[in-house]
């Protein structure tokens, strides 16, 4: 399917890794130009020059935390105006409800709510004047179905959400749509981390958690990367404009739900 978008200019945030990365290549390979960011300056330019030369298309990055001010100012600079913006960043540490304070909220909030909203609050004008955008959320399934070691990022995702709700009825006038995409697990190194909780804290080895991890979902197996990244391009094309302010749930089926 031609999705329409080749020669767009993408900005992908948290894209030297896992799903910020499938988002990045789904979209190069629908001729998407892209600005890419994460912290680690090394495997941003690997993963840059791998997409330039697999996809042929332009990839400026931009290493920087874009959970801070400064690292999202230079990101923004750097990128100018946009016609796609995936926002991402790395989720919350896991933990219990007795364990978190007032400062681990704020980190949480400022990662996986503020910096997507304030990307938002930056690029969504050039997107309403030029009449035509798209913004995709990687969000999480935890905003449809809580898991209780994710409390930080269930809380910090769902305030997004309902941001997300409101915003996107507002911009939708002007051709620009913001959707959600809520990951359940997927293979990477995220997912790795979590697996190492569940190792320690119930004594098992690796193949044992991810065995009884994957016993939890329907497809009896981890999403891809490249999976995820194809829905993102689905959501960032020409044919999703009528799609707003949904949350599409990719997770093997793992939330038991009638609709
Ligand atoms: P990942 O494989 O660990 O990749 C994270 C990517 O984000 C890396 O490129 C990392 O590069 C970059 N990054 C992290 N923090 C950053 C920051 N502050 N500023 C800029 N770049 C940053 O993680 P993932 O699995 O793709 O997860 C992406 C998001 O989806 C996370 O918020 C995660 O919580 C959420 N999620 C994932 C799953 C899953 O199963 N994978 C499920 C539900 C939700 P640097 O470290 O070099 O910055």
């Amino acid at each position: 399917m031609d999705l329409g978008i080749r020669g767009k200019r993408a900005l992908v945030c948290a894209g030297s890794k896992g799903l910020g990365r499938g988002c990045a290549e789904a979209l190069a390979e629908a001729g998407v130009d892209l600005v890419l960011n994460a912290r680690g300056a090394e495997a941003l330019e690997t993963t840059a020059q791998a997409i330039r030369d697999r996809f042929n298309v332009a990839v400026t990055t931009v290493a920087g935390d874009i959970t801070t001010e400064p690292g999202r100012a230079e990101v923004l600079a750097a990128a100018g105006a946009v016609d796609i913006l995936v926002t991402n960043a790395g989720g919350p540490p896991p933990g219990m409800w007795s364990d978190w304070d007032r400062e681990d909220f704020i980190r949480a909030l400022d990662a996986n709510m503020l910096t997507p909203i304030a990307l938002m609050k930056a690029l969504l004008p050039g997107m309403i004047a030029q009449g035509w955008g798209r913004v995709i959320n990687i969000t999480s399934a935890s905003v449809r179905s809580p898991i209780g070691v994710l409390g930080l990022s269930n809380s910090a995702r769902a305030g997004l959400t309902g941001y997300v709700a409101g915003t996107s009825r507002q911009v939708a006038p002007h051709g620009v749509t913001i959707n959600n995409l809520l990951p359940g697990i997927h293979d990477t190194d995220r997912a790795t981390a979590l697996d190492s909780g569940v190792m320690q804290a119930q004594g098992i080895d690796r193949e044992t958690a991810r065995a009884q991890r994957m016993a939890g979902i329907p497809a009896r197996r981890y999403g891809t990367a490249a999976e995820f990244g194809a829905a993102c391009a689905f959501l960032a094309s020409q044919h999703a404009g009528f799609m707003v302010g949904q949350n599409i749930l990719l997770d093997g089926g793992a939330f038991n739900a009638t609709v």
